[in-house]
């Protein structure tokens, strides 16, 4: 196995046995710092090296500021923290700003800090050992990105938190071998207002979403899983899209904390 997912949380919020956003990448690289993160060890913590944000909401990054906390100090090397321009300096500015949060990025002094803050640009891959990690524009309430995982063997792309969007389904499509696709559905149908105007997406909205995905870009053992549904809406929200799924060629899964995906 080249690479393994493993799903610490990827409901749209709390509430006993949920977890917000967060995956975990071969041990090492966190995909999102939502509150799933509080349930791994300090070992497990301390062997993550590299963070990749989708964006700044609260729930994609409430745990990176306290595992910086909670390891930066028995680390011999920084935190790195990947994210968008607007992503980024949103952490400097309204997290590590000595206020919320002490400025890790200068603690214990600048040459070494706990974290360190590094910008990636939309559609350009970067290349971590056997895995490409790429940026894919989506379309957010905020400034935000979905991520593509490649390896020799396949592809697995996460949207992050996204609405309607053609930008992200041509970046998804100009993908090899997809292999999982993990798909936001945050909201019920008769919510689609809100939706829209949040940028998350509902079933109806994300069946057309679907339609706009080439299945040139597939593996043929191609899953789709289903994240970030609101804590209220949950089970109605996934039976919607398997009333909506019938007549779609591969049924959408709802994603579950502790699943682990490979490629
Ligand atoms: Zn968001
Ligand atoms: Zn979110």
């Amino acid at each position: 196995m080249t690479c393994h997912l493993r799903v610490l949380g990827c409901s749209g919020g709390i509430g006993a046995d949920l977890r917000t956003t967060s995956l975990l990448l071969n041990d090492h690289i966190l995909i999102d710092a939502g509150t799933g993160v509080g349930d791994l060890s300090l070992d497990e913590l301390r062997k993550i090296d590299q963070v990749f944000l989708t964006h700044s909401h609260l729930d994609h990054i409430c745990s990176l500021p306290l595992m910086a906390d909670a390891v930066g100090g028995s680390r011999d090397k920084p935190l790195k923290v990947y994210g968008i321009y607007e992503t980024i300096h949103a952490l400097q500015e309204h997290i590590f700003n000595n206020v919320i949060w002490p400025d890790f990025t200068k603690i214990p002094d600048a040459k070494n800090p706990f974290i360190s803050l590094h910008l990636i640009e939309v559609n350009e891959p970067l290349k971590l050992g056997k895995i490409t990690i790429t940026a894919l524009p989506v379309d957010h309430s905020i400034a935000a990105n979905a991520y593509a995982i490649s390896s020799t063997t396949g592809t697995l792309v996460f949207s992050g938190d996204t609405g309607v969007s053609d930008a992200f389904w041509k970046a998804v499509n100009q993908q090899k071998q997809l292999k999982h696709l993990i798909i936001e559905t945050s909201f019920l149908d008769q919510e689609e207002v809100l939706a829209v105007i949040s940028g998350h997406l509902c079933p109806s909205l994300l069946m057309s979403e679907l339609d706009k995905l080439d299945p040139k870009a597939c593996h043929p053992e191609m899953q789709i899983w289903v994240c970030h549904l609101k804590p209220d809406g949950g089970d109605a929200i996934m039976q919607e899209i398997d009333h909506h799924a019938n007549t779609l060629a591969i049924k959408p899964q709802k994603l579950t904390r502790g699943t682990i995906l490979s490629l």
